[in-house]
């Protein structure tokens, strides 16, 4: 047999049979195993449809045999003059796609039928549906004519019939029609149903869709049949927050889902509310998933029309009601971990644009993503003015929602992004400055550079953005960035309420022993990353601590002096500082372990770079230095300025150059851990990770100390000692470990390995060193790159061939020295689910990443594991 029946009664779950109803038969007749009151109907199969061609008609019996069944189940009968069932024809192609033809319906209303079918709907509906049908029946016609002049013809009846607006001339327009086509099809509701499948048939085999589709023919009934009828549609639950409740409208005694009067799901009847909330427990039990159901009323009887996959779902939306499946047996932790693509977690922690409010705003669609979410703001071209307006705004209580865009960002930048809501930088990339600091503090970064500043403005296209003007900025991470020109609506996330601690709960049990830690550096990054179960702080960028305005020129005052004197002097007060900075880290972390990266910025990036600001600075070390002259500071500044700053002095080359700032770094590292086990009895686990190494002899200096004449490098294993020595009390284990973030190191890690703990993969700045690509410049050829297919993908987001090589061979070098050797990466690729998996493969222990990133990370390295 080549037609099944479909109904809440009749269904076949035979996956042979299933196989041949196409999408829409196939979903169809699993609704209705689930005893849904699906409207019945059939499946005209491929086959059946094939045989019709050849011998038309053959079909007739079982087709009839299949309407008493559904008129059976709705009540109603075909061709009844007083209350006819009419039904709709509906394409149902192996693959969802579009087609023009892809329903017909209110087959069966015509000449004997009309007259009981206006009587519940009214004569304008029901001639409106008659002329509409009709339309389409011609269209159809008009596809598989050949004849020029009959064509001719037929699209002056579709003319005919689209202008007809009321019943009376529909009526008219008819008499014209039925010279066309055999009488039969505008008096007997049978008749013109077998004309129409032939029609059908016909069309399928021109349009060469007849070998992979089957035809469905489907009850219809209205929401406007009476005061006991509605029509409406529903999401099982609320799409952009998850709450388990019907999300939806319905029209009372109408079919017009545009009209304006439609009211909320939850005022329907008591006993209606109560069977579409069955229905939507049943189709998310059996979907795993949030779904969209379209339903009528007829005369107080409910029937589903169909249902499918709730477009424009929230990712924390699916997550509450993965959960809530998982709670309630339906689905297993497996499921909960494969289901969800670990980016879109992104999603839940932070804003989200409300699309309705976006819809009629201009906006611009592309640059790079550079730290994901939505903000709204102000927007200002310069940290200082930004922080003018921002102080004013704090002062007087007004909202401060601004966003900072700049050519690009430096360390007195930070101050900005700590208070704005967003950032856009015109150069850069994703490795650079701006979305780097964003990431860290939560904030939304993207770069663009079709943008042009101007002096007091920014233009793109036509659009000119002047200082002070909202915009809105919409950075995902599976689609381009967007800047709307105007104010958009935010949704808000709430970590607790959205379901990711519970959800994390789950990926944590498939954890098994690779680790993700946090990129932290503030007290709230630390605890964002328990929060998240991090296993620790994989790198606190301690050139981050330097950024605030009580700070930033006292780093610079350190920076220009020549005065040994002076220096201390600046270096026990930032001592202090530091030292409150990392007891305040490990007492979060309560003896996690915390990896401490000493200063790594090029020296230059901390002195001032824009006249105000250099204004400030000047001011500042006057105080104390009267003596000193402006020029003479400017020169002093002017003269650390660097040709290649990413290749100058930073890392691990001050501690040689500078050794007391390590020093200083070193001893406040000490000097917390054991005034923390002092106080608090916490068994801390400082690792101090060494950056921009190049040789062993580097690590071997700052581990060990060095003297030459004249001078001394103090070690670490001496300034330890020495902090233990003041507190007077057992020693604590720590670890010293460098980053690998040069070939050279990664090519010499055998012999690294000999004095350092552990490796730390630093991909970003290997990214730049390998390829020879400026991790802040390389947009600028970057797209021209793409676009003749050279580089597919962005090398500082996704890990590239040689990086991964020289990953490699560190890890072999080095643990061919020590077996056990700790190692992981701590760039910005680390949440990145792929550069997750080339991690796990290649042995390392960990990753680290912004704590914003570890959710992501924690998931992809569950799915590694399943
Ligand atoms: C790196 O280079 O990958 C790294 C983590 O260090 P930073 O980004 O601070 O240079
Ligand atoms: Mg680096």
């Amino acid at each position: 047999m080549d037609i099944y029946s479909f109904s809440s009664e009749v269904f076949t779950q035979d996956e042979d049979v299933l196989d041949v109803l196409g999408y829409r038969g196939r979903r169809l007749m699993h609704l209705s195993s689930l005893g849904i009151p699906i409207l019945p109907g059939f499946i005209l199969t491929n086959d059946s449809l094939l045989a019709e061609l050849d011998s038309p008609g053959t079909n007739n019996s079982a087709v009839q045999k299949s309407i008493k069944n559904m008129e059976d189940v709705v009540g109603k009968k075909f061709g009844d003059p007083d209350n006819p069932l009419l039904v709709k024809y509906v394409l149902s192609p192996q693959l969802n796609m579009i087609d023009t033809f892809s329903s017909l319906h209110n087959v069966g209303l015509c000449g004997s039928t009309i007259d009981g079918f206006a009587s519940f709907v009214g004569e304008e509906f029901a001639y409106h549906e008659y002329r509409n049908m009709l339309r389409r029946v011609v269209t159809l016609d008009l596809e598989v004519e050949t004849d020029v002049n009959r064509r001719k013809l037929l699209e002056k009846k579709i003319d005919s019939l689209k202008s007809c607006t009321n019943a009376e001339q529909t009526k008219s327009t008819l008499v014209e029609l039925e010279g066309l086509y055999p009488q039969e099809i505008f008096a007997d509701s049978w008749a013109q149903l077998e004309f129409i499948q032939v029609l059908y048939t016909k069309y399928l085999k021109e349009s060469e869709s007849i070998n992979d589709s089957s035809l469905l023919v489907q009850a219809m009934t209205f929401g406007n049949y009476g005061k006991k009828s509605y029509f409406g549609s529903f999401f099982t639950r609320d799409i952009v927050n998850g709450e388990n409740k019907l999300d939806g409208q319905y029209f009372l005694n109408s079919f017009d889902a545009t009209s304006s009067d439609g009211k909320g799901i939850d005022t329907i009847s008591k006993d209606i509310y109560k069977d579409l909330n069955s229905i939507a427990r049943l189709l998310e039990n059996h979907y795993k998933e949030i779904r969209q159901v379209k339903f009528t009323v007829e005369d107080g009887k409910l029937w589903v029309i169909d249902q499918q996959e709730a477009d424009g779902k929230s990712t924390q939306a699916h997550i509450r009601t993965l959960l809530e499946l998982n709670e309630m047996g339906v689905v297993k932790d497996e499921y909960l971990i494969n289901d969800i693509q670990p980016t879109r977690l992104a999603e839940i922690l932070h804003p989200v644009i409300d699309r309705k409010s976006a819809q009629n705003l201009p906006s611009s669609r592309g640059g790079i993503s550079g730290s994901v979410g939505a903000a709204v703001g102000r927007v200002f071209f310069s940290t200082d003015e930004l922080m003018k307006e921002y102080r004013i705004a704090t002062q007087r209580g007004l909202e401060s929602d601004f966003i900072l865009i700049m050519k690009s960002t430096y360390a007195e930048d930070v101050k900005a992004i700590e208070v704005c809501k967003g950032v856009i930088t015109i150069e850069g990339g994703y490795a650079s400055h701006a979305p780097v600091v964003a990431r860290s503090l939560g904030k939304v970064a993207m770069v663009k550079p079709e943008l042009k500043l101007l002096k007091s403005s920014v233009k793109i296209g036509d659009i000119t953005i002047k200082e002070g003007d909202y915009i809105t900025m919409d950075v995902t991470s599976y689609d381009k960035p967007t800047i709307y020109f105007g104010k958009v609506d935010l949704i808000k996330p709430s970590i607790e309420e959205s379901g990711i601690l519970e959800y994390l709960n789950i990926v944590q049990k498939f954890i098994g022993d690779f680790d993700v830690h946090a990129n932290a550096d503030q007290p709230k990054d630390a605890q964002l990353a328990r929060l998240f179960l991090a296993d620790g702080i994989g790198l606190c960028r301690t050139e981050h601590m330097f950024f605030d305005e009580e700070r930033i020129p006292l780093f610079r005052s350190l920076i220009i002096t020549d005065d040994m004197s002076d220096r201390h002097k600046i270096l026990d007060k930032l001592g202090q500082m530091q030292t409150s900075d990392f007891y305040n880290l490990f007492k979060i972390m309560e003896g996690h372990p915390v990896t401490i990266r000493l200063l790594d910025a090029p020296l230059h990036e901390f002195l001032p770079h824009t006249r105000d600001s250099m204004q400030e600075f000047v001011a500042f070390y006057r105080k104390d230095h009267p003596k000193v002259t402006e020029a003479e500071i400017r020169l002093r500044c002017d003269m650390m300025g660097e040709v290649n700053p990413m290749l100058g002095h930073r890392g691990i080359r001050v501690a040689i150059s500078k050794p007391e700032v390590y020093a200083m770094q070193i001893r406040s590292i000490f000097e917390a851990i054991y005034k923390l086990k002092v106080e608090d009895g916490i068994d801390s686990r400082p690792e101090i990770m060494l950056p921009v190494v190049m040789s062993h002899r580097e690590v071997k200096t700052v581990r060990f100390g060095k003297r030459i004449e004249g001078a001394e490098i103090l070690g670490i294993r001496d300034i330890e000692e020495a902090v233990r020595q003041k507190y007077d009390i057992d020693a604590l284990p720590y670890q010293v470990g460098t980053m690998i973030e040069l070939p050279g190191a990664a090519l010499n890690a055998d012999k690294i390995a000999r004095y350092a703990d552990f490796f730390s993969f630093g991909t970003n700045d290997l990214t730049q060193t390998t390829n020879g690509i400026s991790r802040d410049d390389f947009n600028s050829f970057f797209t021209d790159y793409n676009e003749y297919d050279l580089l597919e993908r962005n090398p500082f987001k996704y890990l590239n061939g040689p990086v991964k090589e020289l990953v490699q061979i560190a890890k072999e070098r080095g643990r061919m020295v020590r077996p056990n050797m700790k190692m992981g990466l701590c760039g910005e690729h680390g949440a990145e689910p792929e550069n997750v998996s080339f991690c796990m493969d290649t042995g390392l222990n960990y990753v680290s990443c912004s704590p914003y990133g570890i959710p992501i990370a924690k998931l992809a390295v569950a799915q590694y594991n399943l």
